[in-house]
């Protein structure tokens, strides 16, 4: 067992300082609009407000487009009713088998440690999803333990969300550890959108934990738009892959956000910039709330054929769709044409 200093670090700080209040959002960013600020109070109410100020130092000021802002802003158009948006799209609730567990996909699973995001994204799936009475507690562990017994098959868990890295490095080596004590593991998958919004979560003891593990260490970022990535980010991002931990990333479509070529090439440049490939690009969860971040299927058809012609095929994320009930994120693109 290798012993680490576990410091109050910097990242933490500003884990507890963060922006929740729209009025005070909008000031930060010299937007003065009433009509934005009363959408914002009101859908709060929903979903609240939560963003790092190390994030809102990414936004440009007085543009209330910006494609940072709109994928964190509360606005009126989220407490609309859609046909077809529902409060929970991908039937987690049932796929639920255990305090945290996730186990949907044969060979790996998803731990959910916390239902804390340093983020609140407004488009995302797992905004209704009550996280605080499906936590795994310590007396849990035995159980899961128990679980991977049961299924030999699997050999990759991945800790999700919530956010894994708003947990302290203390803690988060503790599952570490628990999770290499079990032989049939051999790889560790965290996907966390933190070093994007706080990239000094990317500590040394961080890294250390994880280049120390006999665990195959994969981090899945989450980044939108080039403009997340500014060099601190991506100095970070570097660092992990110095260390030899395989960094991916997986992006979400938003009408708005990045719902163009050259942004979305821009992504992919910026990313491997920073050595961090393109994982899966994913098309918007049809989840309540999120109607106005949707995409028409033939203008996401146009924008994906647009960027496999500009991009070298490996830059290319994987366009994908979760379904409810699907052994896998199910591919979209090229299938007609077999
Ligand atoms: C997305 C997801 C995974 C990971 O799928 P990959 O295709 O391996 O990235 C695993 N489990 C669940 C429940 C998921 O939703
Ligand atoms: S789970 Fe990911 S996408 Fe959802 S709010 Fe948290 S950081 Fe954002």
């Amino acid at each position: 067992m290798t012993h680490y200093l576990y410091q109050s670090q910097n990242w933490q700080k500003q884990l507890s300082d963060l922006v929740t209040d729209p009025a005070e959002l909008l000031e930060l960013l010299d937007l003065s609009s009433d009509a934005l600020y009363s959408g914002a109070v009101l859908a709060t109410e929903q979903f609240k407000l939560r963003v790092p100020r190390a994030f809102v130092g990414k936004m440009q000021k007085n543009n209330a487009f910006d494609p940072l802002l709109l994928q964190v802003l509360p606005h009126h158009l989220e407490l609309e009713e859609h046909a077809g948006f529902v409060t929970d799209p991908l039937g987690e609730e049932a796929a639920n088998q255990l305090p945290g567990v996730l186990h949907k996909y044969k060979s790996r699973f998803l731990l959910t440690l916390t239902g804390a995001c340093a983020v609140h994204c407004r488009y995302c799936f797992r905004r209704h999803f009550p996280y605080q009475e499906n936590l795994p507690k310590n007396d849990d562990w035995p159980d899961i333990k128990q679980y991977l017994g049961q299924h030999p098959e699997i050999n990759e868990v991945i800790l999700s969300g919530g956010d894994p890295l708003t947990l302290s490095n203390r803690k988060f080596a503790l599952w570490v550890e628990r999770l290499e004590s079990i032989a049939q593991i051999k790889t560790l998958r965290i996907h966390s959108r933190v070093p994007i919004v706080i990239p000094e979560r990317v500590d040394d003891e961080f890294i250390s934990i994880l280049k120390n593990s006999r665990l195959r260490s994969i981090l899945v970022v989450h980044s939108n738009h080039a403009q997340e990535l500014d060099d601190l980010t991506c100095s970070k991002l570097l660092s992990l892959a110095t260390a030899q931990i395989t960094v991916l990333n997986q992006a979400v479509l938003l009408k708005g956000v990045n719902d163009n070529a050259d942004t979305l090439v821009a992504l992919s440049q910026r990313l491997f910039e920073a050595r961090v490939m393109p994982y899966y690009l994913h098309v918007l969860d049809k989840v309540k709330g999120a109607h106005h971040f949707d995409l028409e299927t033939d203008k996401i058809d146009a924008l994906y054929t647009q960027i496999l012609a500009e991009l070298p095929g490996y830059l290319v994320p994987k366009l994908v769709r979760e379904i409810a009930g699907e052994n896998n994120k199910t591919p979209l693109y090229g299938h007609a044409t077999f």
